[in-house]
């Protein structure tokens, strides 16, 4: 029988056969290690209930372990080259589909509505293409759609910054505004050497819960993420530098901040580093209370 489409000799057989150069501009690196995909389904516990989309499918590896274990399989590929591949590799699987689109520009929401039985979990699972890591995950997370669990691959430099705690150097914006969404938590790591064409950044697979159990809630979103991006527009200094570089520094400009701060029990010494996403929402709300 034919070797799963993983395997490092079936990928390259494949890409022999279709003459495929992986383009750098899409982000095309083909993970060929069978262990390293199957731990990517695992991590996202993927079940016979439950429905999958998959981004940027390539040749199929990824596609080819979730179709063995989920419901279905709806998956995004931009690159229309990739089509007459996909529709062999993935010839044995009819719980799949593959759509031809961007995926930011797809209408996620119509789309899960459209390929979609209702009433089963709904999981995002992919190896992501690097050089739109970020407005990937915000457009996902932003859309009308609810995940029940997010497990993704991208390089090992994002995903410290998506994990970040405060008080670390990973730690900043992206951290604040992606944990509003979801809990972050790096899965497991994968070397370089996975891939075909090796990439010269090693990779981690995050897990994303997203959350419903935040204890205070923003006034608006787009004002927390605004907000959380000016105090750490210079992340060398203080909180209250940066709190006048958003509201100004004129004196009484000055004595209304000193005020919030001390009324949010936050010390104006602080590195913007230090706030929790707690401190941040209970900051942007008291602002905008006292009108600034
Ligand atoms: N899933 C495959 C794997 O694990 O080997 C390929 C992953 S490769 C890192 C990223 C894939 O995303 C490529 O197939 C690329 O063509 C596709 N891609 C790049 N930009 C995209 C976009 N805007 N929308 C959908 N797919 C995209």
């Amino acid at each position: 029988s034919v070797p799963e489409i993983g395997s490092p000799a079936r990928t390259k057989a494949i890409l022999n056969r279709y003459r495929l150069v992986a383009k750098k501009s899409l982000g095309q690196n083909f993970l060929s290690d069978l262990n390293i995909l199957r731990n990517i389904v695992s991590a996202a516990d993927v079940t016979d209930q439950d429905n999958v989309i998959e981004i940027g499918p390539g040749i199929g590896a990824l596609t080819e372990q979730l179709a063995q274990r989920a419901k279905r399989v709806v998956a995004f590929e931009i690159d229309e080259n990739l089509l007459p591949v996909l529709d062999e590799t993935l010839l044995p699987y009819d719980n799949v589909k593959i759509i031809n689109q961007d995926i930011l520009k797809a209408n996620l929401p119509e789309v899960i509505k459209a390929e979609f039985e209702a009433g089963h979990p709904l999981k995002l699972v992919a190896n992501l293409p690097y050089y739109i890591t970020t407005p990937i995950l915000m457009g996902v997370l932003q859309s009308n759609v609810t995940f029940d669990q997010i497990v993704v691959m991208m390089q090992n430099e994002v995903a410290d910054r998506l994990a970040a705690e405060p008080g670390i150097k990973a730690y900043g914006s992206l951290s604040v505004v992606m944990q509003y969404r979801a809990h972050i938590e790096v899965a497991f790591r994968v070397p370089r050497t996975a891939f075909i064409p090796q990439p010269n950044v090693d990779s981690a697979i995050i897990r994303l819960t997203p959350r419903t159990d935040l204890p205070v809630k923003p006034y608006e979103d787009k004002a927390l993420f605004g907000f959380v991006k000016g105090c750490f527009a210079h992340r060398r200094k203080s909180l209250w530098n940066n709190l006048q570089g958003i509201f100004g520094k004129q004196p009484e400009v000055r004595e209304r901040i000193a005020a919030v701060l001390e009324q949010v029990g936050i010390s104006r010494q602080l590195r913007p580093e230090r706030l929790t996403l707690v401190n941040f929402i209970e900051l942007v709300n008291a602002f905008h209370a006292d009108g600034l």
